[in-house]
């Protein structure tokens, strides 16, 4: 393969068509030898946004990642939903309870419609924090666990960039997907 078909820049982005990309068979995140992959998601900005209406902006590529890291990785997922869904829970009661206080209190001195707000504010606020905080905990804990970043995609050329944590994991990437 020739040179120009994958570059490394000095921040360690490496860019190569998707297709050519050639890994060694060590973990992304701890270099140990393995045979398990993991599928790592990225493509432009919003890619994921574009998704929810069709639209495959994305790729999802296959990367040596060791059982361990692998089952690491979930565990962090799985610990950022729930914390999330925590916090969305918490979030959500405080506005219900607060939308039916403010309706409760303040039905004499409000017109019979204008009570019924609070209640509709407090319903509004506890069903986003359900939905919200489960959601926004997934995404913290998968950007606090970045191993692979992919950024950049062209879906023209089906060229991406990507980032590892391990730097010398991206140079290993570069020597073996150049040869
Ligand atoms: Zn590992």
């Amino acid at each position: 393969m020739k040179e120009e078909e994958i570059s490394i820049n000095e921040a360690g982005w490496l860019r190569a068509k998707i297709t050519l990309l050639e890994f060694p068979k060590n973990c992304c995140k701890c270099s140990q030898a393995t045979e398990f992959t993991r599928e790592y998601y990225g493509g432009m900005k919003f890619w994921w946004l574009f998704r929810l209406i069709g639209i495959e902006w994305y790729v999802e590529i296959p990367i040596p990642t060791c059982e361990n890291c692998n089952h690491a990785i979930k565990k962090a997922k799985k610990k950022g939903t729930l914390i999330g869904l925590l916090i969305g829970a918490i979030i959500g009661i405080a506005g219900f309870i607060g939308g039916v206080a403010i309706s409760v209190l303040q039905r004499n001195s409000l017109p019979d419609g204008a009570a019924d707000i609070g209640i509709i504010i407090g319903g509004t606020t506890f069903v986003l924090g359900l939905i919200g905080g489960p959601l926004i905990g997934y995404f913290w804990a998968e950007a606090r666990n970045v191993t692979v970043k992919i950024n950049k995609y062209s879906p023209l050329s089906k060229a991406v960039s990507i980032k590892f944590d391990d730097a010398e994991y991206a140079k290993k990437v570069f020597e073996r997907t150049k040869q």
